[in-house]
């Protein structure tokens, strides 16, 4: 299963992305997370992309498409991967099918994850995430057992900089702009499946495994 998870921030991509991978046993890849885990190195990469990511802009297309060639080059998505987060423009989605024809690996399918942009606003400032796994909490509709600790790993829980309603309402807009136009490239290509990302986690998760199994066998 070759597979690409699209969607407005706060859909659930992430979420919804560890329990697909899972299922479908394929590594998860988020651009997010490797750019935050290189904040957290404070590696070159870290240094330039957290100046985009805090305002809730692009880190630029060379600098993240490079990234993925390298990621989809490791040998664990011999059988399949999940990409989330990425693509984000309609120019990495050209190169990214670019990358996958010339190892005749194409897509099997793109996710689309719907929400309305109020529920949005109300879930990334509400979240929690933790500084070690990158697990996903929210102060009203998913609390972690003990407050301010992650039930996975007991790592801290800390507001992404980017999650503070500034920088969602330019994550909105850089959305809209930006990356909405991929949905439609995507249903030309014959491969978009869209689901209401709205319900508890589980019957999301269940809708997406429905969905897929449906269009790709
Ligand atoms: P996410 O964790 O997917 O919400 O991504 C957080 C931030 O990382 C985004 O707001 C961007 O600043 C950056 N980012 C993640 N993926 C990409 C991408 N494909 N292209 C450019 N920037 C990205």
């Amino acid at each position: 299963m070759r597979l690409v998870l699209v969607g407005p921030p706060g859909a659930g991509k992430g979420t919804q992305a560890v329990h697909l991978a899972e299922h479908f046993a394929i590594p998860h890849i988020s651009t997010g997370d490797i750019f935050r885990a290189n904040i957290k190195g404070a590696t070159d990469l870290g240094l330039l992309a957290k100046s985009y990511m805090d305002k809730g802009e692009l880190v630029p297309d060379s600098v993240t498409n490079d990234m993925v060639k390298d990621r989809l080059n490791q040998e664990d998505v011999a059988n399949g991967f999940l990409l989330d987060g990425y693509p984000r423009n309609t120019f990495q989605a050209e190169v990214l099918r670019a990358i996958l024809a010339e190892k005749e690996t194409p897509l099997d399918a793109v996710l689309e994850l719907s929400l309305d942009d109020a529920v949005i606003v109300e879930r990334l400032s509400g979240r929690r995430t933790c500084k070690d796994c990158q697990t996903s909490y929210h102060i009203a509709f998913g609390k972690s057992a003990v407050e301010g600790k992650c039930d996975k790993c007991g790592g801290e829980l800390y507001q992404r900089a980017d999650d503070s309603v500034e920088v969602i309402q330019n994550r909105l807009s850089v959305y809209a702009e930006q990356t909405k136009p991929i949905i439609a490239f995507y249903r030309g290509e014959g491969l978009l499946i869209s689901i209401p990302a709205e319900g508890e986690v589980s019957e999301i998760t269940d809708r997406a495994i429905g969905a897929l199994s449906a269009a790709v066998s």
